[in-house]
Order: structure tokens, then sequence, then C-alpha cells
């Protein structure tokens, strides 16, 4: 009888752990970014992820720590859409240290540090001059999660959603929908460096650091609301936490 129940219980299992045989479709519409089945997920996994040394100006020695984070990306966001249902597959990235055409533009290095082009699925990643010249800087950790999490916005149906509302909207709607599109970008990216933090050797001011250097505008949303979902992605650990399009106007300002 207890051979019987824990073979019962084992196929049961194993029904649970297989999960839908066929992928869910896309979602699209308003429910694609109010009720996305990325927030129904659970954590990242609890896994290792070390930061490969860096040499000053040695540009490749980068390119092979951010090939890393990337793998790690890979596995946490992998995970993820295997539990919502979605299909999924790695993002294409670009490293890049001078302007360059993306595909959604000429892209100006000194404007911003990186860029997800929906239009050909790659993450663009600038490395500059002062970061290749500081091999324990943090801020490209944070550039490449952050990128990620733009093309898991894109895989899940967000980033269209979004895209499709913000055409027909007037102007400070167009603003305040790309908002809540970085700011959940930014939760997305902190949830994931939450997630891996205890591998890195890293301390914790490290994080606050990062949070104090960064700034809001119109696109991205004010410091304070920026501060506060990179400080929820960081203290949940998983896309759960960080649904912007539910959130109140004055979180997403
Ligand atoms: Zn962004």
């Amino acid at each position: 009888m207890r051979i019987l129940t824990l073979l019962i219980s084992g196929l049961l299992g194993a029904t649970l752990l297989a999960g839908p045989a066929q992928a869910a479709p896309v979602p699209t519409g308003k429910a694609a970014l109010t009720q996305n089945p990325l927030y129904k997920t659970g954590e990242f996994d609890w896994t290792e992820c070390v930061e490969l040394d860096r040499r000053p100006d040695d540009l490749n020695s980068y390119q092979l720590y951010l090939d890393h984070l990337l793998d790690c990306l890979d596995r946490s966001w992998s995970e993820e859409f295997a539990q919502a249902g979605l299909k999924f597959s790695k993002p294409k990235v670009r490293y890049i240290t001078k302007s360059v055409a993306t595909g959604c533009g000429k892209y100006p290095i000194n404007y911003a540090a990186g860029l997800y082009c929906p239009v050909n699925k790659t993450m663009w990643v600038a490395i500059s001059k002062w970061q290749l010249a500081d091999p324990d800087e943090f801020t490209l950790f944070n550039v490449i999660a952050h990128e990620y999490g733009h093309y898991a916005q894109d895989r899940a149906g967000i980033l269209p959603a979004a895209m499709r509302l913000q055409k027909k909207a007037p102007k400070a709607r167009q603003y305040a929908i790309q908002r809540q599109v970085e700011l959940q970008a930014e939760c997305f990216a902190s949830a994931f460096i939450g997630s891996v933090w205890h591998s890195l050797g890293r301390e914790e001011f490290d994080f606050q650091d990062l949070m104090d250097l960064t700034y809001g505008d119109v696109l991205h949303g004010k410091t304070k609301n920026i501060r506060y979902w990179m400080k929820r992605g960081w203290d949940g650990n998983g896309p759960k936490v960080c649904n912007t399009f539910t959130a109140p106007a004055s979180r997403v300002s």
C-alpha cells in the first residue's frame, strides 16, 4: 500500500513538474500588462553567478565577463518562463564601444548605457572608457540585467502591448506607459541581482551605491520611484513583485 501511494504521488509529482505539454500563447492587450503569467511565477532560482575577473582596458575580458552574466540570466529567466508556461529562447547581444546603427536607430553611446531593440531582438550594451578603466565597477551588471528585463518583457507580450497602447496615446500618456516599462525592467534587473548576490562576494553597499547613483527622468520615472522599484525587486527576488501596470500612479510617476 505504501509503495502504491508513493508511486501515485510520484506520478502526480512528475505530471506537475512536467508542466503544460504545449506552451501557452503569448498574452496580448491589457491583460499582457496587468495579468501577465510572469507575475505568477516564483522567485528566481537561488543560483550561483560569480563575476569573472576583468583587466583594465582589456575589452576581451569585459566581453567574457558579460557573456558569463548572460549565461546566468538565460538560466534564471528560462526557468521563470517555464513556470509561466511561455516559450523562451536566449536573446542576442552586441557589445559596443562606439556609436553604431542598432536597428532601432543610431545608438548614441554617451546618451544611454544600454538599449534593447525589439526589431532584431538584440540587446546592445555599451562599454564606456571609464568602465573599461575600472574592473570592479558594477554598473555593467545592472545594464545587462536591465536590458535582459526588456527582452523578457518582449517575450512575455508586455513590450508589444505597451508599444501598441503608446501608438494611439497622447504624449503624456506615452511617457507614462514608457515609465511603467522602464521601472519594471529595473525591478526585474534588481530581482535577478538580488537572487545571485550571495555568490558575488560583494558587500551590500555596492547595491546601495548603485541605487544612490541612479537618477530619474521623464521616461524612467522619478529618482525616488526608480529606487523604490529597485528595492522592491531586490527584496522580492522574482518578477512577480514587478507589476508596475497595476501600481498606484504615484509609484510610476
Ligand atoms: Zn530600459
